[in-house]
């Protein structure tokens, strides 16, 4: 006899897409030096942030300020990646395609390379130290008080279990749950605030997994404080007065806290019983009980091998594989990576597809309705 399937349920993932596809709405009023209503994309990053950067008479300009964020990045890009036109001037259109992970995975393996205290290791390092906050910084300014109205409408419709998973560092997931007043919210701070984690007790709650970092997780590098290697949640206010200098631990009053994040590159480490590999192993008994996975934005890049050893998983699950919600403009190309990438991952499960939100939200929102 079959067995009874007990899952229910929805299970939300967000990728990077569904920052930049989504329509933003500002909360309050934004910052006018770097203002923009477009999330930069992974593809496009440095481009996209170029041509937001700087609003004159209701037009943008492209400002290139790499070099404000650390000495010599600007240079390490326009040579290795060839921009002719970028040695003495800037031009902005050879930066695109230029892929962040694509830069950092090159920094990352340089520091990899040669032994700690040589010129090129410090040189990599340094790099991927102003990369970092380079990026952490422009995120924090532009998503800063912003939430998505269609991720909401998203929310409202699950049910009080269901969980959110984000694979994006900016701050838009919270504030739209938090926006909401979703169960989701509450449980996210607990989980952020409690020592220790009951892996199996999150099974049922309702919480928000931000499985690569986030922007507003800062961490202590004393060993003997209580915030190292665990993560804070910034205050609010906290983090853009401390965009341009570093955070102070509220503990020991340490001054060099880092965010927590894991870099866009292809050597993504996910360590032994740290905050974040529980937050993975929490991810992995949601699985259990959903019967259906809505990915929004998200293209299972090549190198997110965590990503796909996790999704994976439903295959060792007892019951009926779950439903997958697919909403990406690229899902509805054949023989698009997307495609290809989502047919081979979930073989056996029925996919069904939207291309952008609006879409989904408008046609879609009857797959949430546990009917
Ligand atoms: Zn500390």
């Amino acid at each position: 006899m079959k067995k009874l399937d007990i899952k229910k349920g929805t299970l939300v993932v967000l990728g990077a897409g569904s920052s930049i596809g989504a329509s933003l709405f500002p909360t309050k009023e934004r910052i006018n030096y770097l203002e923009s209503n477009k999330m930069p994309s992974g593809a496009n990053f440095f481009y996209d942030i170029f041509l937001q950067s700087f609003k004159k008479d209701n037009n943008y300009v492209a400002i290139n300020h790499l070099d404000f964020w650390h000495e010599g990045l600007n240079k390490l890009i326009v040579h290795t990646w060839g921009l002719k036109h970028n040695k003495s001037n800037f031009k902005l259109e050879e930066w695109k395609d230029i892929n962040v992970e694509d830069v950092f995975t090159f920094i990352d393996i340089g520091t990899q390379m040669y032994h700690k205290g040589t010129n090129y290791h410090k040189s990599f390092d340094s790099c991927r130290d102003g990369l970092i906050s380079f990026i952490t910084s422009i995120l924090s300014m532009k998503s800063d008080g912003l939430y998505c109205e269609y991720l909401a409408k998203i929310l409202k419709e699950l049910d009080p279990e269901d969980s959110l998973i984000s694979f994006n560092w900016d701050t838009i997931a919270d504030y739209t749950v938090q926006y909401i007043k979703s169960p989701i919210y509450n449980e996210y701070i607990n989980l952020m605030k409690h020592d220790k984690i009951h892996l199996y007790k999150y099974r049922v709650l309702p919480v928000l997994l931000k499985l690569h970092g986030s922007l507003n997780w800062f961490i202590c590098s004393n060993p003997d404080c209580s915030y190292f290697n665990r993560p804070r949640l910034a205050v609010k206010d906290d983090l853009l007065k401390n965009i341009f200098h570093s955070q102070r631990c509220p503990i020991c009053g340490n001054e060099k806290c880092k965010q927590l994040i894991i870099p866009p590159t292809s050597q993504k480490v996910i360590k032994p019983n740290t905050f974040l590999h529980k937050l993975w192993l929490i991810a992995r008994y949601k699985l259990c009980l959903c019967r259906q996975i809505l990915f929004i934005g998200y293209s299972f890049p090549i190198t997110d091998f965590y990503s796909e050893w996790l999704f994976k998983q439903i295959y060792y699950i007892d019951g009926n594989l779950p439903d997958i919600i697919i909403v990406n403009p690229e899902i509805m190309k054949k023989n698009s990576y997307v495609s290809r990438r989502y047919e081979t991952i979930f073989h056996g499960c029925k996919l069904y597809k939207y291309c952008t939100l609006d879409e989904f939200v408008n046609n879609g929102l009857f797959h949430l309705r546990n009917i």
